[in-house]
């Protein structure tokens, strides 16, 4: 029989842990990552010991850096505080199989190249919209400066001056405009609620307030995405994660972009929710 490769995605709010047989996902499984710290990443540990004995290899891909092995996260309002954890190490201490971590935007972005939207593509750039904002480009088949520490990391560059503070301590960021958290946060502010960002959309779609929220978190996004343009010359881009992957969201962006009448072209993921855990796959089999 042979063996499953396994993706465990480590996002701002869940762990989804996937079960390949070939190229397809065969199981999935999901936990929560609210109060999420170390301790919690016993729970997948042990979940993976106890219920499968024939995994060939795991794939790592979390939210904030991973470099040689060890992950930080970046926005620490988002999930538990990880400086240089050795994620890597944790998992080779029970499982002697071939063990990888990476960026999940590295992944996702991986995915759509070689799963998604992405196929046909040789130059492409991935945002991600979701808790957070990150980015990947991809050139010429690969992922840009890969190996570089810091790679893609757009939801932190600087688009309003002196500008909302954001969970990596600078002012201003994308990701404080931009993300689910952020869109959030603005709109139950307004209309004095306490809901998630779905909820909003879905039951007050009508309302002004949510619907001028969404337009300029968008209007900011569609700056940055031209911004990427021109520094890099990208026209294709791929937009994923749960706010990206939001009907509504991604066609005001679109809406928008189109509107600048600037060549850029916008996809949604393909592979929608499991861009992640198919790049880890590609990475698997591709790197
Ligand atoms: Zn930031």
């Amino acid at each position: 029989m042979s063996k499953n490769f396994v993706s465990v995605d480590i996002g701002g709010t869940k762990i989804s842990v996937c079960f390949f047989k070939k190229n397809i996902i065969v199981k999935k499984k999901k936990f929560k990552t609210e109060n999420f710290g170390p301790s919690n990443l016993l729970n997948i540990r042990n979940f993976l010991l106890n219920n499968v004995n024939d995994i060939s290899s795991i794939g790592i891909a979390t939210t904030g850096l991973v470099y040689k092995k060890k992950w930080s996260t970046l926005n620490r309002n988002m999930i538990g505080s990880f400086d240089n954890f050795p994620i890597v190490n944790f998992f080779k201490e029970k499982f002697k199989i071939p063990i990888f971590a990476i960026g999940d935007t590295h992944a996702a972005s991986l995915g759509e190249s070689y799963y998604g939207n992405g196929k046909d593509l040789k130059d492409f750039f991935y945002i991600t919209v979701s808790t957070g904002i990150g980015g990947a480009a991809i050139i010429n088949k690969k992922v840009l400066n890969s190996n570089k520490k810091i790679v893609g990391q757009i939801g932190h560059t600087v688009i309003k001056y002196n500008g909302n503070i954001c969970g990596c301590g600078r002012k201003g960021c994308l990701e404080a405009y931009s993300s689910g958290t952020a869109i959030q946060k603005n709109i139950n502010k307004k209309l004095k609620l306490n809901l998630k960002l779905k909820e909003l959309i879905k039951n007050h779609s009508k309302n002004k307030i949510v619907i001028d929220s969404l337009n300029s978190a968008a209007s900011v996004l569609s700056e940055s995405i031209v911004n990427i343009h021109n520094i890099l010359g990208i026209k294709n881009f791929i937009i994923g994660g749960s706010v990206g992957l939001n009907n509504v969201f991604f066609n005001k962006l679109n809406f928008i972009i189109k509107d600048k009448n600037i060549k850029i072209k916008l996809k949604k993921a393909g592979l929608r929710h499991d861009a992640e855990a198919f790049g880890c796959l590609a990475y698997s089999k591709y790197n």
